[in-house]
């Protein structure tokens, strides 16, 4: 069965995003060095993120509240009220980043967009995600957004009723093992990974996947030959 819709995650598949939150990240663990070494409190705040990750989401409004709780909890509540002030600062800096969106993907959108229904599955928050799709110019290449509080094999299987389409008609193409490929062939949809240089860390997975539904490519140009190949 021949592929009808063709999924795009969005952060660092579309448009650069985690080296932003790397950058934020080393302002705060700086904000905190009298302290915590550097290193120690960027591991305190991963663990505080991963613990609200089911009350927040995914998102820089997490993201900062987060940054708030760990600045509380490593200052033992200490810690002057103008630093609270700087995180909140960090955190607007961070929305207010202009989109970068990377290398090959309008040309690879452009050709895709006249033989499939292309649309983007993201996770994040709502009004952000919203936001960077209509800043970033390319938003009328895609049908459908569907912003995702997770990406887990249920949650894929909502998308595709939603989209009205069996698995084997679904293809995603993501960055991350875990969240973009992994779900989507564990419901026997296609997956292509493009690994991306900067990847959170609760985002990392080891493993190694043998699925003929399966492909890895270093860039998002290599799609397009890869598609057109009758193997695929
Ligand atoms: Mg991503």
């Amino acid at each position: 069965m021949s592929i009808k819709v063709i999924a795009f995650d969005a952060d660092d598949t579309l448009w650069i995003n985690e080296p932003y939150f790397r950058e934020t990240e080393n302002e705060f663990c700086r904000l905190m060095e009298s302290y915590l070494p550097q290193h120690t409190a960027a591991r305190e705040l991963l663990q505080t993120e991963i613990k609200n990750l089911s009350l927040y989401g995914y998102g820089i409004k997490g993201f900062m509240l987060s940054m708030i709780e760990t600045a509380l909890s490593i200052s033992d509540n200490t810690i002057d009220i103008s630093a609270i002030e700087k995180i909140i600062g960090f955190g607007k800096d961070l929305l207010a980043r202009p989109i970068e969106v990377l290398e090959g993907v309008e040309e690879v959108l452009g050709n895709l967009k006249e033989n499939y229904r292309l649309v983007v599955a993201t996770k994040g928050d709502l009004l952000d995600q919203e936001r960077k799709l209509k800043n970033s110019g390319i938003d009328h290449y895609f049908h459908h957004v569907e912003v995702m509080s997770d990406k887990q094999e249920a949650d894929y299987r909502k998308l595709l009723k939603h989209l009205d389409i069996k698995p084997e008609q679904f293809l995603m193409i993501g960055n991350s093992l875990k969240s973009d490929i992994l779900p989507v062939l564990g419901i026997g949809g296609r997956a292509i990974h493009i690994p991306f240089h900067t990847t959170w860390e609760h985002e990392h997975v080891d493993v190694h996947i043998d699925n003929p539904n399966f492909k890895q490519v270093t860039t998002i140009l290599e799609v397009l030959p890869l598609l057109y190949a009758p193997t695929f």
